[in-house]
């Protein structure tokens, strides 16, 4: 039986890989890769031992922290290693909140943020907080002047990213501090999808915290960084060891760390390859466009990131067409991974004004250094042969549509391998072929019915519609979600 699923699956399987999808997350680089190794192999002391094995554990962080902070224009002491960069963003803004509360309550941000800044932004209104979002203009960069109109003396933060992970847009971070200090607000910026991408100057431009992750930029998953400039007031939001100048309690990971490190030192190296990503990518919008003129830019023509386009496809199923990306080995994004589950708007969207429709048919794709010719003519060729009708559409049905086809009656086809069928209760009625003998049996479907295909969770049915397509079947339908999405 397994031996029949390998076969089915190899027979679906994509030629082809080809990754767009580099704001989400980025492969690890040999050189993260290799220094991680060495950590994991031999320094397991605990930096804050004091004994040799955890004085060098502590050297190598030390290390990194420099690396790091040369990469981002800042000094070492300025620089504290979290988890993640939804941990730093979340330290900044509670521990700001709880050292201006009540005395100072408002902070500005813009409608553009990161999720693990909005919904902050929200737990903290519900504190107290009042929070204000300055508007920006239809290529997302923050109105400045409105910002100048919104600051007052009751505002102790303002909160805006330097590069949008959506669309793209990059801030004009320095004339923003300059704004904001003015006014004796601090500023924090989440920098995250910038370094690497574009220049980062922190100290330069005079702002006062700034967040990062090294798994935006070739290094490893699990480890963030938070800048907080010399003087500037912090408190720990996690207590316990003295850990990171008692800012960030807890045992430092030191392999993710030195991987964090080693991916900051090829930080110039990866600006220097921007210029060509950019090239790629305008390759591949104009590629687009002689595919499909009607296509809708969402990503700003000016001040965006080299490796960003994000654009609208007027009448695109979107959930059905990132489906036969997928089949054929092409990862992009309908937006933020942290949202792509819940298929949420995105606000980056909405804040420029693209309409409810054109959002739901909006794709985000970002490039790679490693990204190749290859892979935009890959991309183009699968494109062209979607738009064009060349290539099986295997419609997705959401729970509500399923429940409608019902009526149409169907052929309900259960694809479940015999071992997960005890968990969710297929409609009654449903034919059982479990996708690792439906090439067997394939003969027997009629071929004058519609056909839908559930299975738990849809992945699987998702394959075996596209297999039925292959061989002919017009009508067929894949059950979006499995079961558990008409639970
Ligand atoms: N900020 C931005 C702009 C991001 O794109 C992301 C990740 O997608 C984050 C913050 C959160 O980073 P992490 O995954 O390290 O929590």
């Amino acid at each position: 039986m397994l031996k029949q699923l390998a076969y089915l699956k190899q027979r679906l399987e994509p030629s082809r890989s080809v990754y767009l999808d580099h704001n989400a997350t980025t492969p690890v680089s040999r050189r993260a890769r290799r220094s991680m190794n060495r950590v994991l192999k031999k320094q397991f002391g605990n930096p804050s031992s004091i004994y040799r094995l955890g004085r060098k554990s502590a050297a190598l962080m030390e290390q990194a922290r420099e690396e790091a902070a040369l990469a981002m224009g800042a000094n070492p002491g300025e620089l504290y290693f979290t988890a993640c960069a939804t941990e730093s963003n979340n330290l900044v803004l509670h521990s700001l909140f709880q050292l201006f509360h009540p005395r100072k309550k408002k902070i500005l941000s813009s409608p553009m943020e990161h999720p693990s800044v909005i919904k902050t932004l929200e737990y903290l209104e519900r504190q107290g907080a009042e929070v204000v979002y300055c508007p920006v203009d239809p290529q997302g960069r923050l109105m400045l002047q409105k910002l100048r109109e919104l600051l007052d003396d009751q505002t102790f933060l303002v909160c805006v990213m330097l590069a949008n992970n959506d669309i793209g847009t990059l801030q004009d971070i320095p004339a923003i501090v300059e704004i904001a200090h003015k006014q004796g607000a601090l500023v924090l910026s989440d920098c995250v999808q910038a370094l690497g991408k574009v220049p980062v100057k922190l100290n330069e431009w005079g702002v006062d915290y700034a967040t990062f992750s090294a798994h935006k930029l070739y290094g490893p998953k699990g480890v963030g960084a938070l800048f907080a400039r010399n003087g500037v007031p912090l408190s720990p939001m996690i207590h316990g060891g003295s850990q990171e100048d008692g800012i960030r309690a807890g045992t430092e990971s030191v392999h993710n760390i030195v991987g964090f490190g080693a991916a900051c030192r090829e930080v110039d190296r990866l600006l220097d390859k921007a210029p060509r990503m950019e090239g790629l990518k305008e390759k591949l919008f104009k590629g687009i466009l002689s595919i499909r003129p009607d296509v809708v830019k969402n990503s700003p023509a000016e001040y965006c990131l080299p490796n960003t386009l994000n654009v609208s496809f007027p009448g695109l199923r979107r959930q059905e067409f990132m489906a036969v990306l997928d089949r054929y080995g092409i990862a992009v994004s309908a937006g933020s991974a942290c949202g792509a589950k819940k298929q949420k708007a995105s606000r980056s969207l909405q804040a420029i004004g693209v309409s409810d429709v054109a959002m739901t048919e909006s794709i985000r794709i970002s490039l790679g250094i490693h990204t190749t010719r290859k892979d935009i003519r890959h991309t183009l060729r699968i494109l062209k042969r979607y738009f064009k009708g060349r290539i099986h559409h295997v419609h997705l049905v959401s729970a509500g549509e399923f429940r409608k086809h019902l009526k149409e009656d169907p052929l309900l086809l259960d694809v479940r391998p015999g071992f997960t069928r005890k968990n969710g209760k297929a409609p009654v009625g449903s034919l059982e072929i479990p996708f690792q003998s439906l090439h067997r049996k394939v003969d027997e479907l009629p071929r004058d019915r519609s056909i839908l295909v559930f299975c738990s969770k849809g992945n699987l049915s998702f394959l075996a519609a596209y297999y039925l397509k292959g061989r002919g079947f017009d009508k067929v339908g894949s059950l979006e979600g499995g079961l558990k999405g008409l639970e």
